[in-house]
């Protein structure tokens, strides 16, 4: 007998989705452990300003800016400044600056904490000893694969798309797209990348300008660009390359983060050519509500609406 049936009428559980409770209960145990272990040091505050230090930094403003000026310059598809999707997505860059920064923190600091009282046994000790050029990069590489991992398992398991669903359902890409998530979305990432933090640095920290360098080219990928990057395209995800994983027709391809090395191995690489005609993206049949279509409400009305929806009955 399943938990549903022992604790709510059936005419609830039709119109709620019990999975989606579940993970954002998970997530806020795992906030609850940040929060009582950095309360218990007095840490929590400094901890917050590093957070946002890494994940807001300067740079990435100024590369946001850039690329949206760039957008405006060489756009993949012309649409006007104020256009539907960009306005949609400027109020998720506002909840990103707001919420998500201090969540994302909060869920790696939570992450590792339960995993240092839990299962200190994965901390590889050896690794040391190891230099730090070659630690480091090893790391970072290994968090990639954590957030192809994590990625993989959105478009896979039923529970997690409902949440990855809104970031798909932009049918006019832009940097600003890069923000276009619901903040349950990131639970799975979050906790799978700090597995290989505490297995190969469990007593070493990452410099916090690495963290904002592969977040900028994280974010670069949503660009309204046809960049391919030429050779680097192979290696690196370029706004193209991410591109094709935003087509209708086809998400299975090119779930990379950063780099593209995880789709080839997983035989799930679409590398863009130049000159290749901008397909159309979003989801067909709206599954989720977006700002393209004429009944949306205002857009914080709207973004309302999104960040209930993985809460609602089965599509
Ligand atoms: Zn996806
Ligand atoms: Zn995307």
């Amino acid at each position: 007998m399943s938990v549903s049936q022992i604790t709510l009428p059936k005419q609830v559980t039709r119109r709620l989705c019990l999975s989606s409770f579940a993970l954002a209960g998970f997530t806020a145990l795992i906030v609850w452990a940040a929060v009582a272990d950095l309360l218990r040091q007095g840490r929590l505050e400094s901890v917050l300003s590093a957070g946002r230090a890494e994940l807001a930094a300067p740079a990435l403003v100024i590369l946001v800016v850039a690329t949206g000026i760039c957008e405006r310059i060489w756009p993949a598809e012309r649409r006007p400044v104020l256009a539907h999707g960009h306005v949609q997505d400027a109020c998720f860059l506002a909840l990103h600056a707001i919420v998500v920064i201090p969540l994302m923190t909060l869920l790696s600091v939570g992450a590792a904490t339960l995993i240092g009282d839990h299962a200190r046994w994965i901390e590889l000790r050896a690794t040391q000893q190891w230099p730090g050029w070659l630690l480091v990069p090893l790391t970072i590489v290994a968090m990639d694969f954590a957030n192809w991992l994590a990625h993989y398992a959105d478009h896979r398991l039923d529970a997690l798309w409902r949440f990855h669903a809104l970031h798909h359902s932009q049918e006019e890409l832009s940097v600003l797209t890069s923000f276009r998530a619901h903040p349950l979305m990131h639970t799975t990432g979050f906790v799978l990348a700090t597995i290989p933090v505490v297995v190969l640095m469990p007593t070493r920290a990452i410099a916090p300008v690495l963290i904002t360098i592969y977040v900028c080219i994280g974010t670069l990928q949503h660009a309204n660009l046809r960049w391919t990057f030429g050779p680097l395209g192979r290696v690196i995800v370029s706004p193209a390359y991410h591109r094709l994983h935003h087509a209708r027709e086809n998400q299975a391809v090119n779930l990379g983060v950063v780099l593209a090395v995880w789709d080839v191995l997983a035989r799930r690489a679409a590398f863009p050519a130049r000159g290749d005609a901008v397909g159309r993206t979003g989801l067909d049949g709206r599954p989720v509500p977006v700002e393209q279509d004429a009944s949306a409400g205002t857009p914080l009305a709207l973004l309302a609406g999104q960040l209930i929806e993985p809460f609602g009955a089965q599509r």
